[in-house]
């Protein structure tokens, strides 16, 4: 019997070690989630308090105890449960515990306290403290039935009973009286240092009786030596378990000492101490788990300071470093306490803006922190002055998970330093998606002039008499095998990009190329290449220009330059001194798309021009728009009294073509002879016959 007590003895004192060893780790680690995000919001606070007070047995309520001693947030599961901490903490008793679980760094207990109703309850007191910084306590409330009864188990199933003694008073029991039972074994527990041992006594239940001990004399006969010595063991055993117990907590606390400072290094960027991407992207993560289906709302900032680089790179990355750490401070000025202020890396910052914050409000935070980052900052006597550019992303609205936020902020962020930095963007999915598109073809672009994927097309032009004298190279994007697209699609985007100056140069390259087989056969027909105002604009155009015309012996008058009226006019003295030396060499120049300029018609005498090409738009309203037809018939009287051949582009239709051959426009072009086409196809075209009967084109177009 002595044995058996003695193992249940045991295992008794292993489950409530054990037990109360998880408990202080699980509350140092609330107190780490705590010191590593500097001051947890309420509401975060709260959940991580519910979800403690949930897997941990007997504890009902915590509260946060500030480093005043004032109480400041309480979490419980039961609403109606009272306790007056206010005057729990003002006692003198409970006082020194707080102060020495400061001190020392270790959870303190409050000695056993009866309810009104009748419960027996203690406080652990834990004291938040990392280095230097110290934040006050968590008060946890413990009840002791609740708590041992779940270690403890239905004496019906262990087949043993537990009385525990807090001092000399019974704090649990769990059995009936067993003051006259003589079968017993106890073993003594302390919670801290300095208070007085707790005494766990284990009974065994009648069953136990019955079944294991029938020679009942015997027992008797030796009961006396049984207390001596169980006695002298109970004084051995209380002396170990003190220091046992405490000892454990000691080494419980170090290990977590360690593992917060590793957690803080490993959450918060060494230069500024803010936390750091892992911290804040693990932190939204769990936020928005944390809120669930109720998606509690809140609002990313994404930060960049606009041209940080220049601070670095003229007074050097020290001094750089050093306006980085100021930063903290200054984001502090605008941002409440409970925001998150994240360092991403570099010079990008995240703000955390927790709860529902309407747009507007947002916006004014936002200006005020530009405002504020505006002022100058000292640095070993230099004046430096910021500006930053801001991204805006709301959950749930933009985004439901912590990578979609932050790099729909991140796109905001983008869009703000486009429209010129120092300013803000909101994230705007419209607008973002067409942005993504629009980078995603900007990065085909590049891709498809690598793999050369950009081929010329030829559009043949004819006289009134039917002569093919040229052809409009015109570019395509070839996706796949006889799937090109137009320019249309692109054109723009190559202008925009600076790609078009590449790309031209390389198609003209080709065009030369393709050309100049032609002309072995067909002498006098010329290669039209349009050119955009990035070209033209280019301070190497005309060396260009001229390199690549050598290198494929191309005779340059055989070339004309199909320039816009809007090209010509973005610097017209650049434009004119071109324009002339072009004419010097003998190159042609015609103007594209005439009529749909604004220039007025003045600046013609001005250039040195070739041919007007007009517009299509004028030709294929020209039948049904009376003044369409003026203007063209207008266009094609100056041409004649300055000396320019006219040329009529987009000629669809028989009757356009009939229509113009009487005004006496020069030269035609149009659906009506030929789409453009590849240059095999061209060339083939050119073997079997390269004039047209016009005529016979009468039969093709039904129209007139
Ligand atoms: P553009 O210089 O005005 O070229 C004439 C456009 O009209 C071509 O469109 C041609 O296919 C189309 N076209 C020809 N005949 C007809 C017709 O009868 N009816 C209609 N509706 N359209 C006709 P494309 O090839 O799509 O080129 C569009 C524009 O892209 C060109 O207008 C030009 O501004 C630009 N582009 C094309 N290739 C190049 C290039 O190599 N360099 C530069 N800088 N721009 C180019
Ligand atoms: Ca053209
Ligand atoms: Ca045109």
């Amino acid at each position: 019997m002595n044995q058996i007590l003695k193992g249940q003895s045991d295992r008794t004192q292993a489950q409530i070690i054990y037990t109360s060893q998880e408990l202080t780790s699980d509350l140092a680690s609330m107190v780490n989630r705590w010191l590593v995000n500097q001051g947890t919001p309420e509401l975060k606070w709260r959940s991580d308090a519910r979800n403690f007070i949930e897997r941990t047995p007997g504890v009902n309520e915590i509260w946060w105890i500030d480093s005043d001693l004032t109480v400041q947030w309480s979490e419980s599961l039961k609403p109606l449960h009272h306790i007056d901490i206010k005057s729990i903490i003002s006692q003198p008793g409970i006082q020194t515990k707080l102060a020495s679980a400061q001190r020392d760094n270790l959870p303190e207990y409050s000695p056993v306290i009866n309810t009104d109703d009748g419960y027996n309850i203690i406080f652990i007191l834990m004291p938040i403290v990392f280095d230097a910084q110290f934040d006050g306590y968590f008060a946890i409330e413990i009840y002791i039935d609740e708590f041992l009864a779940r270690i403890l188990n239905d004496p019906v199933n262990t087949g043993f009973y537990t009385k525990a003694y807090a001092g000399q008073e019974v704090v649990y029991a769990d059995g009936p009286q067993l003051q006259q039972n003589s079968y017993l074994e106890f073993f003594e527990l302390n919670l801290d240092a300095d208070i007085d041992g707790w005494t766990f006594k284990i009974y065994p239940t009648d069953t136990v009786l019955t079944t294991i001990l029938s020679p009942l004399p015997y027992v008797v006969l030796t009961g006396g030596i049984l207390i001596v010595f169980m006695l002298l063991m109970t004084l051995l055993s209380r002396h170990k378990a003190k220091n046992q117990s405490h000892q454990l907590s000691l080494e419980i606390k170090e290990r977590e000492k360690v593992q917060q400072k590793l957690s803080y290094l490993a959450n918060h960027d060494s230069l500024t101490n803010l936390p750091n991407r892992h911290y804040i992207t693990q932190y939204i993560e769990q936020y928005i788990a944390n809120s669930d289906k109720a998606k509690i709302p809140f609002t990313l900032l994404f930060i960049d300071l606009d041209h940080f680089k220049d601070v670095n790179d003229t007074l050097g990355h020290a001094m750089g470093d050093q306006l980085l750490k100021k930063l903290p401070e200054l984001f502090s000025r605008i941002f409440r306490n409970h925001d998150i202020i994240a360092r991403m890396g570099g010079d990008e910052f995240i703000i955390f803006l927790p709860d529902k914050i309407r747009e507007e409000n947002v916006i004014a935070l936002a200006e005020r922190f530009m405002k504020q980052l505006k002022y100058p900052v000292e640095i070993e006597g230099h004046q430096i002055r910021l500006t930053g550019s801001i991204g805006i992303a709301m959950y749930p609205r933009d985004g439901t998970t912590v990578n979609e936020l932050l790099s729909n902020a991140d796109a905001a962020l983008y869009r703000a330093k486009d429209k010129g930095r120092n300013t803000y963007a909101i994230y705007d999915s419209v607008i973002e998606h067409k942005a993504q598109a629009r980078l995603k073809l900007v990065n085909q672009l590049h891709e498809a002039q690598e793999q050369q994927r950009f081929e010329m097309f030829y559009q043949p032009r004819y006289d009134a008499q039917g002569h093919m004298v040229g052809a409009e190279a015109l570019m395509r994007w070839r996706q796949a095998e006889n799937d090109y697209q137009e320019p249309k699609a692109f054109i723009e985007l190559l202008e925009d990009t600076g790609l078009i100056v590449s790309v031209s140069w390389q198609l003209l390259s080709e065009s030369c190329q393709h050309f100049k087989t032609l002309l072995s056969s067909h002498k006098n027909i010329v290669l039209s290449f349009n050119v955009s105002a990035r070209l033209l604009e280019h301070p190497e155009f005309l060396s260009r220009l001229k390199n690549i015309l050598d290198e494929h012996q191309f005779p340059y008058d055989r070339l004309e330059l199909e320039l816009t009226e809007q090209t010509l006019i973005q610097d017209v003295e650049n434009s004119q001194y071109i324009l002339n030396q072009l004419t010097n060499w003998g190159i042609n120049v015609a103007i594209d798309d005439f009529g749909t300029g604004y220039s007025s018609l003045s600046y013609l005498k001005n250039f040195p021009v070739h041919a007007l090409k007009i517009d299509k738009s004028f030709i294929h309203d020209m039948n049904e728009d009376q003044d369409d037809l003026e203007l063209v018939k207008t266009m094609i009287v100056m041409g004649k009294n300055l000396n320019i051949t006219t040329v009529a582009e987009g000629v669809e239709t028989y009757g356009q073509l009939q229509k113009l051959v009487a005004m006496g426009c020069d030269e035609f072009q149009g659906f009506l002879f030929s789409q453009p086409i590849p240059f095999g196809t061209l060339q083939s075209h050119l073997q079997q016959l390269s004039d047209i009967d016009f005529a016979a084109l009468d039969i093709v177009d039904g129209s007139n």
